[in-house]
């Protein structure tokens, strides 16, 4: 198939049928760095009012690069994968003191950026400087490997050669921003991971996927993530009104996220096998168990956490893990969290 072909097939597809987000609307790529990294992390429907958030909060890169650690996780509160919360910030601080607040302009350029892979330099070299450089997301792949039946793992090395090449070729450079953003979108919509659309769809005459029923087979995927069970035992120190929380330590989920008391264990635990905790065992005096959670599943993309959470009452603060510190509800509120710990304190305050 030729560039003749599938280009203008694929941009008359997106002129009817491509959807209307904000960060098309602008060539600012601080804002459309913004979305992408959002983007990486979940759908545009849920992405939306984050990427609303963090533009309200820091307008420019230099706002994001000096904003507190803590405010950019807080706003980022919910979308998961924190390190890339992280890694947003630190980016903004080295664009901001190294490249005096600009981006570079240019895909290789961009590329030399710490924090920023090649989806991500061709996504903002296209849209934001116009560079006729194709971008590469599960979407891209899924479309290309269905309509040309390329059966190579997407997961290789090998793959992102192949198909790199194969969607540069294809790239309209007279319009290279519309052309990545039809290909996402048709992804996105038409050419969906299940059941896509194929009896409505304008490749479907030249798609070697349809034409030999290999739609579910593609793309070809092998490496399958391990998934790790874990068992988190929260116990939530309560005085006087106010929580019991630490900073999470780094290298492990959560890093720098605020949660309770952590015991973890390789399963879950009742509260007389929980109570014989050593430090438990020497705080027994000052603590009196209030209630007891059922138990929540929270799911990550290799990990899968059940956790319990026991309320505790203590007549004093002494005594506890030095990295914990008591809070009022209002200074909670401002802390940063993983979801699981939100979910628990919406029901402990509505209760
Ligand atoms: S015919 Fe089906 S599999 Fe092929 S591109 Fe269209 S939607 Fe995708």
């Amino acid at each position: 198939m030729t560039n003749d072909f599938f280009a203008p097939k694929l941009l008359a597809w997106y002129d009817r049928y491509g959807r209307d987000l904000p960060w098309r609307h602008t060539t600012d790529p601080y804002c459309i760095w913004l979305s992408e990294i959002i983007l990486q992390q979940t759908r545009v429907v849920q992405g939306m009012p984050y990427y609303y958030k963090f533009i309200e909060a820091f307008p420019t890169v230099t706002d994001l690069a000096r904003a507190d650690e803590r405010e950019v996780l807080r706003l980022w509160q919910g979308l998961g994968y924190y390190s890339r919360a992280r890694n947003l910030h630190r980016t903004a601080q080295i664009i901001v003191t190294e490249y005096g607040g600009k981006f570079p302009q240019t895909y290789h350029e961009l590329l030399k950026l710490k924090g920023i892979g090649p989806y991500t330099a061709a996504a903002i070299a296209s849209f934001a400087f116009n560079e006729s450089v194709a971008v590469l997301d599960g979407n891209v792949y899924r479309v290309l490997s269905r309509i040309f039946g390329i059966e190579t793992d997407i997961a290789s090395h090998a793959a992102k050669a192949e198909f790199t090449s194969l969607a540069n070729q294809l790239i309209d450079p007279a319009q290279p921003a519309r052309f990545n953003h039809a290909i996402m979108d048709f992804g996105a919509t038409q050419c969906v991971p299940v059941s896509p659309q194929c009896m409505f769809c304008t490749f479907n005459t030249v798609c070697e996927a349809n034409a030999t029923g290999r739609q579910a087979q593609l793309p070809v995927k092998s490496k399958k993530t391990k998934v790790r069970e874990r068992y988190f035992h929260y116990l939530v120190i309560e005085h006087e009104g106010r929580l019991g929380l630490r900073e999470r330590p780094a290298k492990d989920v959560w890093t720098s996220m605020f949660d309770f008391w952590l015991v973890e264990d390789d399963r879950l635990l009742d509260w007389e096998t929980l109570s014989e905790h050593p430090l438990l065992q020497t705080l027994q005096s000052q603590l009196t168990l209030e209630q007891e959670s059922t138990s929540y599943t929270h799911v990550l993309s290799h990990q899968r956490i059940q956790a319990k959470f026991w309320h505790l009452k203590t007549s004093s603060e002494e005594g506890f893990p030095a990295e914990l510190h008591f809070y009022s509800p209002d200074k909670i509120e401002k802390l940063p969290k993983p979801v699981l710990v939100v979910n628990y304190l919406n029901q402990f305050f509505e209760s």
